[in-house]
């Protein structure tokens, strides 16, 4: 809560100029906030004469303990699981076993069906579900109206969402409205002597991985990126599903879908999702080149990825980015031809089970996370293999 000491303002107007969401105003001479601020402590860090402060909540650390369990947002889209949302069950049975603490998963959706009980074979102890046809499809207000009431209620401990276009909406969404600290995009979680959840990301443009706790509120909350956890495998079991009775007022919901376009070729695989990926870097010089390296993702039935100069260009489209600003990808198999490996680009694809790299400069840094690397030049090495493969397909 911002707090303004109107006996010691002196209505210089610093404050409101540095105010980047314009919430602040002078009013009688004297600085007001409006419900635009954000809480960024901009005008505070100006105030020549101290009179501007922010409070914070903060949770008394002897009542932590009152805030109990793990839970996972297990975000589905039309009636189908995010896999993400599995994967953080398998992170966070790891948790969840580590403070001895229940794995929850948090559901919201329409005719949820067989849902909860994939989310049971997953490893959740429990499962909440809010079945009612206003949250049949994602909406900020919805989500957020029922997620924050539940976290208020049930008290957890650690509340973790998949870094999906809707979880990076939804995560920071909560954690502003209930006033807690929230890590975007993790790659990694772990619990420390003192039972805190260390939250890992990569900052400073990738170059160092940064780990964050979240020492003064609970619950801790974090967005973690898709394909960095495996789902569990054995985790077979029955949990408590329980139904939450949070009714959502409509009224209060400002958005509705019209229209759901997506954005892919029919038929395309998702660089996220398949088995196979194939990408082309900068090595491939012209957009037209990319049918080179395309027909080796046709060959193999791979997706066909790029770097991010190649998105950034326009030759190929965002979903298709591999890297710390596109898409984390593991997939069995990873081709990168002509792709440099800087470190933007390996955060994104060095769990990948096999990797392949294809550059003329024997010292790319992709080299250093290759099981098989390939000095070459693009043009003659992947028309090569394309050969390769079709010869070996039509003796089948
Ligand atoms: C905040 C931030 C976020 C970023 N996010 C991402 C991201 O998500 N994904 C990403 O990829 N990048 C990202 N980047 C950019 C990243 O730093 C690199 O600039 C980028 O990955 C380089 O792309 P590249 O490897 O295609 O191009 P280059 O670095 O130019 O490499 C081209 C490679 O092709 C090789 N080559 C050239 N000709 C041939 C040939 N005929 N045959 C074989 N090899 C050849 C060259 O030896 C070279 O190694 C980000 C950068 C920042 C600052």
């Amino acid at each position: 809560m911002l707090k303004i000491n109107k006996d010691e303002c002196t209505g210089c107007g610093l404050c409101v100029k540095v105010c980047p969401f314009d919430a602040m105003h002078l009013v009688g001479e004297k600085a007001q906030d409006d419900e635009k601020c954000t809480l960024c402590g901009a005008c505070v860090k100006v105030c020549p004469v101290d009179a501007i402060t922010i409070e914070r909540k903060r949770v008394d650390p002897s009542k932590f303990k009152d805030f109990k369990g793990v839970w996972v947002w297990a975000e589905q889209i039309d009636g189908q699981l995010r896999n993400v949302g599995l994967e953080l069950l398998g992170k966070g049975r790891e948790l969840a076993d580590k403070l001895g603490e229940p794995l929850c998963a948090v559901l919201l959706g329409h005719n949820v069906d067989e849902m909860p009980n994939i989310l049971a074979q997953n490893g959740a102890d429990i499962v909440y579900v809010s079945d009612q046809e206003i949250l049949a499809h994602y909406t900020t207000d919805a989500y957020t109206d029922v997620i924050s009431a539940l976290i208020l209620t049930e008290k957890p401990n650690i509340v973790l969402f998949g870094a999906t276009s809707n979880g990076r909406d939804l995560g920071p969404r909560i954690a502003a409205r209930l006033q807690l600290g929230l890590t975007a995009d993790c790659t990694g979680l772990d619990i420390d002597d003192k039972r805190q959840l260390i939250q890992t990301r990569p900052a400073f443009g990738g170059n160092i991985m940064a780990s964050i706790l979240s020492p003064y509120t609970r619950p801790q909350m974090a967005t973690v990126r898709p394909n960095v956890f495996k789902p569990p495998t054995d985790a077979a079991k029955k949990a408590d599903i329980r139904e939450v009775d949070i009714k959502v007022n409509k009224a209060a919901v400002r958005t509705k879908i019209v229209d759901t376009i997506i954005e892919m070729e029919e038929g395309a695989l998702k660089v996220d999702e398949a088995e196979m990926v194939v990408t082309c870097g900068r090595g491939i010089k012209t957009p037209e080149n990319i049918e080179v390296v395309g027909e080796l993702a046709t060959e193999l039935n791979a997706a066909l990825g790029g770097s991010r100069p190649i998105v950034d260009q326009g030759w190929m489209k965002h979903h298709q980015q591999v890297g710390q600003s596109g898409r984390t990808i593991a997939p069995q198999l990873y081709i990168a031809c002509g792709v440099s490996g800087a470190i933007q680009h390996l955060v994104g694809m060095r769990t990948s089970d096999v990797i392949i790299a294809i550059n003329n400069d024997p010292d790319a840094p992709i080299f250093t996370v290759a099981d098989f690397s390939i000095v070459g030049d693009l043009f003659k090495v992947v028309p090569a293999i394309v050969k390769e493969l079709r010869r070996v397909k039509a003796q089948k």
